[in-house]
Parts: structure tokens; sequence; C-alpha cells
């Protein structure tokens, strides 16, 4: 087999379903709407499966959102109608500043305080980024 031949099959054989298998997914929340309230049933598990503090996502999501609310037991009571696309955006850009490295995408990450600034640190390829968004 020459050269051009090995690059085919290589290029072939590249694990390309596997790769997006790997891909970290946001969790997408679940609830409903109460009268003027929004309930979210999986806040907690969302702020798990991004590893962080419930508390710190809660603040940045009323913060972003405007609007007051508070954790009943696990549920997630937001004081007005908020569309779930909409909360879904806000949990997005929560993870890409919070969570995501800007490195490799990966989620392995921790928060450093350094000084006045935080960092996020990747564990899985070692990137440091400042966090420039306070909460
Ligand atoms: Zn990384």
């Amino acid at each position: 087999m020459d050269y051009d031949k090995l690059l085919e099959k290589g290029i072939k054989e590249l694990p390309s379903i596997s790769q997006e298998k790997d891909r970290f997914e946001i969790p997408k929340v679940k609830g409903h709407i109460e009268g003027n309230k929004t309930i979210l049933i999986n806040f907690t598990q969302i702020a798990s499966t991004l590893r962080r503090d419930p508390d710190h996502l809660l603040k940045f999501l009323l913060r972003e959102l405007a609007t007051p609310g508070n954790l009943d037991e696990k549920r997630l009571v937001l004081g007005r109608k908020i569309s779930s696309s909409q909360i879904n955006e806000k949990i997005e850009s929560y993870a890409k500043i919070f969570v995501l490295c800007k490195e490799c995408g990966k989620p392995d990450t921790q928060i450093m305080k350094e000084g006045k600034a935080n960092i996020l640190r990747c564990t899985a390829c070692g990137a440091r980024h400042i966090i420039k968004t306070k909460i």
C-alpha cells in the first residue's frame, strides 16, 4: 500500500462519532409555570453536572434574568414567568464563563482565587484563564 492510500485509510478511520459523544452537553432546564412564577425542578442537578455551587449559579441567573428567586428544597422558584429557552441561554453563558475551558472546551475545570482575580483552571489541559465576570 502506498502512502496516499494509507493516508486515505487513516482519514476514513478517524472516530468522528466518538468525538461527538465526548462533547460536553450543557444540561437543559426542566420545569413549568405556576401562576406568575417559574418553577425549575432540575436546578441543583444542573449545578452538580456543571460541578458548581448552586448558590453561585443561582446568583448569576437571578442577575442575568433580572428576577427574584429562591431555592425551595431542590426546586428553584423564579418570581416571574420566564421561558425555558431564555433560562437555557443564561445557563449556557454561565457554562462558557465559569465552567468550560476556553482551550479544549472540556468542563473539567476549577475556579481558583489568585489575589483579587478568579482563575478558571482546566484540569484536562492545564490552561488558565482569568474570569472577568463578577458575580
Ligand atoms: Zn482545557
